[in-house]
């Protein structure tokens, strides 16, 4: 499927929308002004003054509002701009209508971490592109606060967070940080699906933290494994927007839960587990009780012990 954008002035969008007046939807994305639809095209225009055509009679259609305006915009099927793409992936997969998965806040000593999958279909992909949807490591918490509020409006999702406490019971119980990411994963994976019966993803694609064997391995001995179309790649950000969204909604998520624990502090909390965060847990025990880290950091990491090492030097 091919695409045309065209940037065009409100006196033209005006224009415009009168004449597709009897083909309306009635269903804007967010960020659109209108949406229309001839047999052979679909037409989305947003208030950012561009205008999408979709559908095998795009081109013609673009024509009649000014071909010079044409931004070069062709579906990147055939020639995936970024990260190259395992053989053991199918060579199409980013085009594919696809659920996306990832992780927040492994490497945070302080808050939770979040596993979000999501659903981008193939003809989602255009408006996630017009959003803003990335590789989230290229954009700020602001922005990705405000893309993930636009997501989570249509895209079909499914959020878990993994609260400290109970990160604190499981990993004390012996269990690792990578078998609790993957339980996460798929119970994430396995309620979209859910969601999405009896429509089925051509592919599932998880952003990799661990190889596939040792994935599978940490899931044996679950009731239901997803493991059909079910593909692994790191960087998989950048090969299907369904992995950027997913890490979008999940990075969002983890900030809006690292909020929380600041103004239960009462002061900012640090990100990472550098020396800062050392800091920070200390003046937390220091004033709020050691009995109150175990609900906002994940105790097992090094950083405990030096805060705790920090809190008797001070004394
Ligand atoms: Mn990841």
């Amino acid at each position: 499927m091919s695409n045309v954008v065209l940037k065009l002035s409100s006196q033209e969008m005006r224009k415009m929308m009168e004449y597709y007046q009897n083909n309306l939807t009635g269903k804007a994305p967010p960020g659109g002004l209108f949406s229309a639809k001839t047999p052979q095209c679909t037409i989305t225009a947003y208030k950012s003054g561009k205008v999408l055509f979709q559908g095998s009679g795009c081109n013609e259609e673009a024509r009649k509002w000014g071909s010079d305006a044409v931004e070069k915009t062709e579906t990147k099927a055939k020639t995936p701009a970024t990260p190259k793409i395992s053989a053991s992936l199918p060579n199409n997969i980013s085009s594919l209508s696809a659920i996306g998965s990832d992780e927040v806040g492994t490497g945070d000593f302080f808050g939770p971490i979040t596993v979000c999958a999501a659903y981008v279909r193939k003809e989602d992909m255009p408006l996630l592109k017009e959003i803003g949807v990335q590789d989230s490591k290229n954009l700020t918490d602001e922005k990705i606060s405000t893309i993930a509020k636009q997501l989570i409006k249509f895209l079909p999702y499914s959020l878990l967070v993994l609260h400290n406490v109970k990160y604190n019971k499981l990993q004390s119980s012996g269990m690792s940080q990578g078998k609790m990411k993957a339980l996460l994963h798929n119970q994430a994976i396995g309620h979209l699906l859910e969601k999405l019966a009896p429509e089925k993803p051509e592919a599932i694609l998880i952003d990799q933290f661990a190889k596939e064997e040792v994935y599978f391995k940490y899931l044996s001995g679950q009731k239901v494994i997803h493991k059909e179309n079910v593909y692994f790649s790191t960087k998989a950000e950048g090969i299907h927007l369904a992995v950027a969204a997913a890490s979008i909604i999940a990075r969002h998520a983890f900030v809006q839960h690292f909020e929380k624990l600041s103004k239960a502090a009462g002061f900012k909390i640090p990100k990472g587990a550098g020396s800062q965060v050392d800091v920070a847990a200390a003046r937390l025990i220091k004033e709020k009780g050691k009995e109150v880290l175990p609900s906002y950091v994940k105790l097992h990491f090094a950083n405990t012990e030096k805060a705790m090492n920090l809190l008797r030097k001070s004394k």
